[in-house]
């Protein structure tokens, strides 16, 4: 993704994107977020989402009892490594609960229906691997020449 977007992600989520700038020995977030920009409204969909269910979460019982610090250490989901593969998001976190595997679920899903490259429309393309692609973008990746 490119730098701004991977930037703005990085600004509106930090708590999630924490690793965002680890090592690799520490992280796979330190490569990035290694899929095309069409994904970036599922991604910062999916992010709103889960920070949100975290934040209600840290007020409610058993919870409550937690200092911010230690709520973190234990419940505020963070961002392992997210990447394309087989055409499809891949969003992999630590501390996530079932509420928010069934959102990366939701999130993931909705992938192969967007065009990895612009964000419209998509469907999984077959090519020398696949890619979830609108008509557009799968014609302009087979010849170059073609513009929107
Ligand atoms: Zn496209």
């Amino acid at each position: 993704m490119s730098p701004d977007l991977d930037r703005q992600l990085c600004e509106k989520y930090p708590k999630i994107f924490r690793d965002r700038n680890g090592t690799t020995q520490e992280t796979c977030m330190a490569w990035g977020f290694a899929h095309g920009d069409g994904w970036f409204n599922i991604i910062d969909t999916l992010c709103r989402s889960i920070q949100q269910h975290a934040d209600q979460k840290r007020k409610r019982e058993p919870f409550a009892g937690l200092d911010d610090e230690e709520f973190d250490e234990l419940h505020q989901p963070i961002a392992a490594q997210v990447k394309e593969k087989f055409g499809g998001l891949r969003f992999y976190i630590s501390n996530g609960d079932d509420v928010v595997y069934g959102m990366i679920s939701l999130a993931e899903n909705l992938s192969y229906r967007t065009c990895e490259e612009c964000g419209a429309p998509g469907t999984p393309r077959k090519g020398a691997w696949i890619r979830t692609l609108c008509v557009t973008c799968d014609r302009r990746n087979k010849d170059p020449n073609v513009t929107c």
